[in-house]
């Protein structure tokens, strides 16, 4: 490992071109170079032209640059959908997947391995925490999904495994590399973050005032009680406390805050359950992305609902005020609520 290492994943072009300027006194021409040559020619950083034709800056680069968001191991496809594997430095491994949409690809990233916040239908939430991934191995992601599937990848949710809020600085810090213009340039309306709702994490991100970004939040549950039993992160952060926070979140005028209800039958499918929702979201501009459940393997508890018990839950929201949004492909459904996209995805594999 080099003693002052460059990850070149974790910099946006100004933060390249400062650090060129302050280890090597080169600048923004080598940084746009390099940018261009990773994020859109699928060269390496020393196979740039541009460092190729200054020996010295070559030498130093081979020293101190870090290129390590691991290795795709894994490619699966079904219905569509392409489920990636990566094996990290570490050994450990994550999922990322590619979603088709109507007009463009969508990619799916993780943001830890494994996850802390024990939301019950979640097979994430069963492998427990093991660390967050650094800004490269997000980056590292969007990157592959390029590199496969060309410029179609516009879309970035970050909803895969782990709760992206938990690992603030990290995927604050990707958003930024992977909205540059002179790297992958998706553009910021195009990145979801999806959160089970920590408090600290949506006033953190509401404070870095970018009302393009859309924020996604896991609802699941119109009560204390019920959420309380669904989502362990409401005992800590209440309803009334998550309501006040998204209030204060900053969107774009025809923006909207996405909701994600998966409805599990007999669960949080009542009339008075789409009441409550209603009555929560009434003050927010908020819409319901309403999901049916998948159920996981070895998870016998709940099952799937019928389209009919999905439909008659949707009309009841509609009558309760709430804008709802009906998924209809497989696609869309994984990439409309956390902890959908580790169960959906290991059905993928074993179809
Ligand atoms: S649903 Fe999301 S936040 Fe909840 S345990 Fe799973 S990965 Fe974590």
């Amino acid at each position: 490992m080099p003693t002052d290492p460059l990850p070149i994943l974790e910099l946006t072009f100004e933060g390249l071109a400062a650090e060129l300027k302050r280890r090597y006194g080169r600048g923004a021409y080598h940084a746009a170079a390099i940018m261009s040559a990773v994020y859109r020619q699928g060269l390496e950083p020393l196979q740039t032209p541009e460092v190729q034709a200054s020996p010295r800056l070559a030498e130093a680069l081979a020293r101190d640059l870090v290129l390590d968001p691991g290795t795709v191991v894994e490619d699966k496809r079904s219905a569509g959908v392409v489920k990636f594997l990566t094996r990290l430095g570490d050994g450990e491994t994550i999922e990322s997947v590619v979603l088709p949409m109507a007009t463009h690809l969508t990619v799916c990233v993780s943001t830890q391995v494994g996850c802390r916040m024990g939301c019950r239908f979640c097979e994430t939430a069963r492998m427990g925490w093991r660390r967050n991934l650094r800004v490269e191995e997000i980056v590292g992601q969007v990157l592959a999904a390029r590199r496969r599937f060309g410029d179609g990848v516009r879309n970035v949710v970050f909803m895969g495994m782990g709760e992206p809020l938990d690992n603030f600085d990290n995927v604050v810090q990707a958003v930024r590399v992977i909205t540059d213009q002179r790297g992958l340039d998706v553009v910021m309306r195009r990145v979801t973050i999806s959160t089970c709702g920590l408090e600290e994490g949506i006033r953190r991100l509401a404070a870095l005032n970018w009302p393009h970004l859309k924020l996604a939040v896991s609802l699941n549950a119109p009560n204390d009680p019920l959420r309380d039993e669904l989502m362990p992160v409401n005992r800590k952060v209440p309803l009334a406390r998550l309501m006040d926070a998204l209030g204060a979140f900053p969107l774009a005028k025809d923006a909207a805050l996405m909701m994600a209800y998966v409805l599990v039958p007999g669960v949080n499918d009542r009339p008075e359950h789409a009441r409550q929702v209603g009555a929560l979201l009434a003050p927010l501009k908020a819409r319901i992305n309403l999901i049916g459940f998948n159920p996981l393997s070895g998870d016998g508890g709940y099952r799937a609902p019928e389209e009919a018990e999905v439909e008659a839950f949707a009309q009841q929201l509609a009558e309760a005020g709430v804008f709802v949004c009906r998924r209809r492909t497989k696609g869309q459904d994984l990439a409309a609520a956390c902890g959908q996209l580790r169960s959906q995805g290991n059905k993928t594999q074993e179809e």
